[in-house]
């Protein structure tokens, strides 16, 4: 799996629709200070459904859309699309080519898409999980991260290379599993009530 291309419209610097075109193997973003090479790193973060503002540089959700500059107005959206090359299956999905889009209005409205199709931002967590380009997963290496891993608690630490062992899904099927028993329980509780009530 390798990221393909990265189409961006309204975010941040990004006024008009822009198209990047990768390549496998490495690929370098130069430009002098100030000129948008972070704001790709930022739209990455966004489109995979990065909600903490402070992790892409801003104080409200609704810095990512383009603020209007001296010779253009603000607009409305905001929309970053990711293609990934997915031909070796590494995406738990049968198409050979995935895209992901988020799409933000400023009225906070946001929406998001697999493949066009519209989804839940859930369905993007867990397209990603273990795969290594998830959220919160090491793919994305920010300024100041690994200062901020070496300070971390070895419990939080523990987060990437659970992503990286592919068990990250499995703990939260655990999870959603239990959450689901607990509600049952409850509902068993309440028909128990309820059958005293009219015994
Ligand atoms: P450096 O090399 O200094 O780290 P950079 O190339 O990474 O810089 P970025 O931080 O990606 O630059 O981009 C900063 C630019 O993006 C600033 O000029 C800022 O005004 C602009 N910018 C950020 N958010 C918005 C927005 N919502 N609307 C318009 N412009 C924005």
């Amino acid at each position: 799996m390798y990221l393909k291309q990265i189409d961006i419209v309204g975010f941040k610097s990004f006024a008009d629709k822009s198209q990047i075109v990768l390549s496998p193997g490495v690929t370098a973003v130069v430009g002098p200070n100030g000129s948008g090479k972070s704001n790709i790193a930022d739209a990455i973060r966004w489109v995979l459904g990065e909600q903490s503002v402070r992790n892409l540089r801003g104080s409200k959700m609704e810095d990512v859309i383009f603020a209007g500059s001296e010779l253009r107005k603000p607009t409305n959206l905001c929309e970053v699309s990711l293609t990934l090359d997915n031909s070796d299956r590494h995406l738990p999905v049968v198409f050979d080519e995935v895209t992901i889009t988020r799409r933000v209005f400023r009225s906070g409205e946001s929406e998001y898409y697999i493949n066009r199709q519209p989804c839940r931002l859930k369905d993007i967590h867990e397209l990603f999980m273990d795969t290594g380009l998830g959220r919160d997963a090491y793919s994305i290496i920010g300024q100041g991260k690994i200062e901020e891993m070496l300070s971390t608690r070895p419990e939080d630490r523990r987060g990437p290379f659970e992503d990286a062992a592919g068990i990250v899904k499995f703990k939260h099927r655990r999870k959603e599993a239990e959450r689901k028993l607990e509600d049952t329980e409850n509902n068993l509780i309440r028909v128990d009530d309820i059958l005293a009530e009219l015994t």
